[in-house]
């Protein structure tokens, strides 16, 4: 067997754990193993690749295992949980820069087509596009750049004559693949169109986006496999790339917006509560809170992003521990926007230790809301907002949201009446069967549980 099929053996086992990897990863349960699958996939597409007889020296590529090794390893140990979606903004960036780096690197190889040509074009694109942003992304998320929208005027004529200046270099990149001054402008216009893309876009957002930066990173990887000519870079960005949109799709889907929404209408940006709510608020204390709590057989716990703000996941955990002592049945409702990126909640939970059997999906816990006691709704607003179901008025009309309001009582845990990611007011927190526990998350299930203890 010569080393070509050796090669291309290794790279369909390599390409079948990916798959299977990424299959593993869309449950909480066997996300370890997936993650773990895909990089064992990976290991074998590098170190067969590095056997390829094309590479003639190896120093710079052991150089760059090792830096970018150290790099990715002190990251990978270092981030808070809730600084993820920044360092997921930054790794996604320089994917999208190692693609336009490859797909330039690809015009010095033997023999370039047009066709080879067209697909280094698009790599050196859409890395340029997916490094910039990511870096503006990153940004806005960490608060280095403020989060609001930056709108000009005459910004869609800018980004108009900016596609239509990277359109024609390219035309003219591929006409005379010499004249390499078009590619240069061609890299400089897609970094300035990267961040055109992204400066437009509120901070709320910017999780959203990246993922749609990451499903761009993919397409980057995906040309520039076209662009060498190497089957598993194409496979890998392809499911790269079609992952990332269809993460982008289930997060506008669950926020009830589209796509064109989240990128074009400044809505991630900080704003008035709006809406007029009638009734009255009864707020509570810990001691009424827990005489309830020890009554209840059956509690669901909604988490929000306040939980998030608070660090109140460990002391849910007591608290849940608490209950089922007291015979009490426990599970929690994870809204699938819930927090401010995919999985936050499930992220600070299984930080916490709660067994994934008792994480509910919202399907699964609406039908069987009115048998519950008592919901304890942590730091979470929109995606408990009746509004969303009853007020074609509200901009969450049309939202799925976990029903709370239909359990028998309902606690919510936040600091004041303050709104939401989306700015609308809760008629939640004005319903007769509703109890208002004001204070810090953490504080108050604190002060929960030391009655328990008491
Ligand atoms: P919300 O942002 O709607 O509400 C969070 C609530 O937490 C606030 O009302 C706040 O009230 C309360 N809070 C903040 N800090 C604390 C604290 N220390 N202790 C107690 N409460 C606190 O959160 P949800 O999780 O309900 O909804 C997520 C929203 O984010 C949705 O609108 C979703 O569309 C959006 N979004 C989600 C993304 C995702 O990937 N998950 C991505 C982009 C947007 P108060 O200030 O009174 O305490």
């Amino acid at each position: 067997m010569n080393s070509a099929v050796i090669i291309n053996i290794a790279y369909i086992l390599s390409a079948a754990l990916f798959i299977y990897g990424l299959k593993e990863l869309s449950s909480p349960a066997t996300a370890r193993r997936g993650n773990f699958i895909s990089s064992v996939g990976m290991f074998i597409a590098v170190v067969v690749t590095l056997f390829n007889q094309g590479i003639l020296e190896y120093q710079w590529i052991i150089l760059g295992i090792a830096i970018g090794g150290l790099i990715g390893a002190a990251a990978a140990r270092t981030v808070a949980m809730t600084a993820m979606p920044e360092m997921v903004a930054l790794f996604n960036g320089f994917g999208g820069l190692a693609s336009l780096l490859v797909g330039w690197v690809a015009l010095y190889g033997a023999g370039t087509t047009t066709f080879t040509i067209i697909t280094i074009i698009l790599s050196v694109l859409i890395g340029g596009v997916t490094f910039t942003g990511s870096i503006i992304a990153w940004g806005k998320l960490s608060g280095k750049i403020d989060g609001k929208p930056i709108l000009f005027s005459g910004q869609q004529i800018f980004n108009t004559l900016l596609m239509l200046g990277i359109l024609v270099c390219g035309v003219l990149f591929a006409l005379e693949p010499t004249n390499l001054t078009y590619l240069y402008v061609i890299i400089a216009l897609s970094f300035v169109f990267g961040i055109m893309f992204v400066i437009p876009i509120g901070g709320g957002d910017m999780p959203v986006v990246i993922s749609l930066l990451n499903s761009y990173s993919g397409l980057a990887a995906c040309a520039a496999g076209f662009a060498i000519n190497n089957l598993l870079l194409i496979v890998a960005g392809s499911l790269v790339g079609a992952s990332g949109i269809i993460l982008t799709k289930i997060m506008c889907k669950a926020m009830n917006r589209s796509l064109s929404n989240v990128l074009f209408s400044g809505f991630g940006s900080p704003k008035q509560i709006a809406g007029e709510v009638e009734g009255t608020v009864k707020p509570i204390v810990a001691e009424d809170a827990f005489y309830i709590l020890e009554a209840a057989s059956n509690v669901l716990v909604v988490p929000g992003y306040g939980m998030a703000v608070a660090q109140a996941q460990h002391v849910v955990k007591e608290l849940q521990e608490l209950l089922e002592k007291n015979g009490c049945e426990v599970v929690y409702g994870v809204h699938p926007v819930a927090g401010r990126m995919p999985g936050h909640m499930n992220v600070l939970l299984a930080e916490a230790d709660v067994s994934y059997d008792v994480l509910m999906e919202m399907d699964s816990v609406n039908p069987r809301m009115e048998n519950f006691d008592v919901a304890i709704v942590i730091g979470a607003n929109d995606v408990v907002n009746p509004a969303a179901r009853e007020d074609e008025s509200s901009p969450l009309f049309g939202m799925p949201i976990i029903n709370v309001d239909i359990a028998r009582t309902v606690f919510v845990l936040k600091r004041s009446m303050a709104a939401g990611f989306a700015g609308v007011q809760n008629p939640l927190f004005f319903k007769e069967n509703t109890r208002m526990l004001f204070g810090d998350a953490k504080e108050s299930i604190s002060q929960v549980i030391r009655e328990f203890s008491g």
